[in-house]
């Protein structure tokens, strides 16, 4: 198979995390009985008229902000047309349109940064932001074979985030889909949550025989569901129209969804266009006009965002950049270990706990970072102790595991079990002297140079200490030991 460059794009929809829904009052709410939130503007009767959600504005602009858009002041609504069950409207309100003339979404020009595997930082371009209504659920029940339509999803508040095709491999786009995910956590838009539906993405993919070629002919797939799920649907195509361009054929334009099981993907419908929908301006709307005054209060009460807050732990607690780059993958992950650096004496080891102990515990933990005993205080306090030399980093292994099942205090723990770390280094050193004696013959050929046997020394002592020496004082004193001869 020949080298093909891949171009990628995405386009990811996500529910916007209001109250009620984009055009009407109706509650959003999930699990609940069908068709129990609906009103004559979101079931699309004739003559009623939609009003626009301002908090759903609101997060949208937040939204845009974080990803370094500019914002339309006066976007406009417009009408996309087609039929599907689950549509009773016949048409969804959308800010998107096709012809240059109906193109004002609230958001555009924006771009959001990766880094990569090799830490090496790239910029992804956002084309637009636009808002739009989410259209209802079909329920297929298989026995007697009959389709349900619930109402409850109709006029739920979408955005549609459009990226530019700059994205060149399916590791790259797992990149760009992570940290739109991590800012709509990050900005509170958004639950953001794939498996509930609550964010989904489209993923065009075409190739070209080198980097300065014009772009291929694309397919686009529908509805990926998990990071997964999108590299590996995005390798699956890559191969499809690598072996067809190599057949000395040309890829076919379509919509295509991807079934995991098969590792496949399969054609849903040919080449649509734009015309196909009909687009006219929103006649039951007028533009969406913004106050500048509004746009400037939510850049100003923005809060801090996954690349700030990165560089933030870095300068003010120590850990690097890979460490800081795991830490706030996860807004909860990365306020508990901001909560529980406040007053620790070492970031760098507090850092090391949380994501060599506690992520990996947490892992097999069901509910998470809420379902934890532990504290980020109590944490704190334990890299504190051995800061002060109170325990030793064995000990706090001891004390750690105690903690996470009890959410018992560490000073608590090292009291009740006589845990505090000897530091008294005349009782230390009578302990090295005894191990000495009691191992004579490899404290000569310690002393004669064979450095490989002093590990084998501090090892010894720290048992016959409980492991309570503190280990730097055992090797101080065995270095002395050896000198004296
Ligand atoms: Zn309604």
């Amino acid at each position: 198979m020949s080298n093909y460059c891949p171009v990628i794009g995405l386009e990811i929809h996500c529910q916007l995390a209001t109250k009620t829904k984009m055009f009407c009052g109706c509650e959003i709410e999930v699990n609940t009985s069908p068709n129990k939130h609906v009103c004559p503007v979101c079931l699309g009767m004739p003559g009623a008229m939609p009003v626009p959600n301002k908090k759903a504005v609101e997060y949208a602009i937040r939204l845009g902000l974080a990803l370094n858009c500019e914002i339309d002041l006066n976007a406009m609504w417009t009408r996309k047309n087609y039929f599907y069950p689950d549509l009773p409207k016949g048409y969804q309100i959308t800010q998107t349109g096709g012809l240059p003339v109906y193109d004002h979404p609230i958001c555009k020009n924006g771009w959001l940064e990766i880094v990569k595997a090799d830490g090496t930082k790239k910029r992804v371009g956002i084309t637009r932001i636009h808002m739009e209504e989410d259209a209802g659920k079909l329920i297929h029940d298989m026995s007697p074979s009959q389709s349900h339509f619930d109402a409850n999803r109709c006029g739920t508040p979408l955005c549609e985030i459009v990226t530019e095709p700059d994205i060149r491999s399916p590791e790259e786009a797992v990149l760009v889909l992570k940290k739109i995910k991590q800012t709509l956590e990050y900005t509170r838009v958004s639950n953001a949550n794939m498996e509930n539906g609550n964010m989904r993405c489209d993923g065009n993919i075409s190739l070209r025989a080198s980097e300065d070629a014009p772009f291929g002919i694309r397919a686009e797939i529908k509805n990926l569901n998990s990071f997964t799920n999108l590299e590996k649907a995005l390798y699956c195509e890559m191969n499809l129209q690598a072996s067809t361009l190599d057949a000395g054929k040309e890829v076919e334009q379509c919509t295509k969804r991807y079934d995991p099981n098969a590792d496949k993907t399969i054609v849903i419908r040919s080449k649509e266009d734009a015309h196909d929908y009909k687009y006219f301006p929103e006649p039951d709307m007028v533009r969406l006009v913004t106050d500048p005054a509004f746009v400037e209060e939510i850049r100003r009460t923005l809060p801090e965002l996954p690349d700030a807050r990165r560089e933030r732990f870095m300068k003010d607690f120590g850990v690097s950049e890979y460490d800081a780059q795991v830490l706030t993958e996860d807004r909860d992950v990365s306020e508990w270990y901001d909560t529980a650096a406040k007053n620790c004496k070492n970031g760098k080891v507090l850092a090391n706990w949380v994501i060599t102990e506690l992520l990996a515990k947490m892992k097999d933990l069901e509910g998470g970072l809420s379902a934890l005993k532990i504290k980020p205080e109590q944490l704190c306090a334990l890299v504190n102790l051995i800061a002060d030399n109170t325990i030793n980093g064995k000990i706090a292994k001891t004390v750690f595991a105690e903690m996470f099942e009890t959410g018992k205090d560490p000073e608590v723990i090292v009291k009740e079990k006589g845990l505090v770390q000897v530091t008294d280094t005349a009782a230390i050193e009578a302990v090295v002297r005894e191990v000495c004696a009691a191992n004579a013959a490899q404290f000569a050929e310690f002393k004669a140079g064979k450095v490989a046997l002093k590990g084998f020394l501090v090892g010894m002592t720290m048992r016959k200490s409980g492991g309570k020496a503190n280990p730097g004082l055992v090797n101080q004193i065995l270095d002395k030991l050896a000198k004296e001869g």
